[in-house]
């Protein structure tokens, strides 16, 4: 009874934490990515070398930054591959003015880094943008791209290491939608990825970027309005958090807890993101 009892009071202060959570923005630049990893969460082996318009980019942190700026916390460029998108420091200088004290990042698995150009350098010190890398276990000097960021005066922290065991994981989707979206929701382990993805606001990549997938395999995955916000259409925070707080009709795909899977090339096979029927 009395594990019963801290169970549900552990949940409730989850619960209670979560919602508690600052906004935290995800501005999808590219899903394309120099990286090939199995299963990852936007599909980027599946996905086409496409890149958000910068107009539409810019429209929509111009929209969020004065309807919910102030209650956004972080805000972040990622990609697939950020540092692969041909407009970057335009768009690094429109996240800057949108969110002016805000701190913002560049998400990377930092490869492209030493080939950027001394202005990509300057830009990204001068509008204190943070790179965060994530470690991957491949033959790459991670320590002397982040020496590389304190040469140019870029603060940078490491977003992930995927080398440590059991920090992989397989998201696996079920094609039938029959998980309680609820309680995959509550399981969630993207909880707070709010993904921008042209005028939509979606809750995680996983849903925002399924359409490679569907592209890709023929899958079904579909959305219905109650899945995201039209960016445009947007008046507040607290319609975003709403968004974030509480399933969407998606959610019923998602199979919650992850898998922790061995890091590995994805060989762009299904089986890396959907359950078998
Ligand atoms: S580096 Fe990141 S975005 Fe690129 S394939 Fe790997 S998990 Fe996906
Ligand atoms: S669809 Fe729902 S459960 Fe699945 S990853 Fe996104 S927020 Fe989490």
């Amino acid at each position: 009874m009395t594990n019963i009892i801290q169970k549900i009071y552990r949940a409730c202060r989850q619960w209670r934490e979560q919602k508690r959570m600052p906004l935290r923005l995800e501005f999808v630049v590219t899903d394309t990515c120099n990286l090939n990893c199995r299963g990852c969460t936007h599909y980027s082996p599946l996905a086409p070398r496409e890149y958000a318009p910068l107009a539409g980019l810019e429209a929509a942190m111009e929209h969020l930054g004065r309807v919910a700026g102030n209650e956004v916390e972080k805000a972040y460029l990622i990609g697939g591959e950020t540092l692969l998108y041909p407009q970057l420091e335009e768009a690094m200088q429109a996240l800057r003015r949108n969110f002016p004290t805000q701190e913002l990042y560049i998400f990377t698995n930092g490869i492209s880094l030493p080939k950027m150009p001394d202005t990509f350098w300057t830009t990204a010190a001068d509008l204190r943008i943070i790179i965060a890398i994530t470690r991957y276990p491949i033959n790459f000097d991670y320590d002397a791209v982040e020496e590389l960021c304190r040469r140019n005066g870029v603060r940078t922290e490491i977003f992930g290491d995927r080398s440590m065991a059991d920090s992989f994981f397989r998201f696996a989707l079920d094609p039938e939608g029959r998980q309680n979206a609820r309680l995959s929701h509550f399981r969630c382990y993207n909880r707070g990825c709010l993904s921008v993805i042209g005028d939509k606001l979606y809750p995680c990549s996983i849903s925002g970027c399924v359409s490679h997938l569907n592209k890709a395999h023929g899958t079904k995955f579909t959305h219905i309005p109650a899945d995201y916000l039209d960016v445009p259409r947007i008046k507040s925070a607290k319609e975003i958090k709403r968004l974030r707080d509480r399933p969407v009709p998606f959610c019923r795909y998602c199979i919650l807890p992850p898998a922790s899977v061995k890091y590995g090339p994805s060989k762009r096979d299904i089986n890396e993101w959907v359950e078998k029927k």
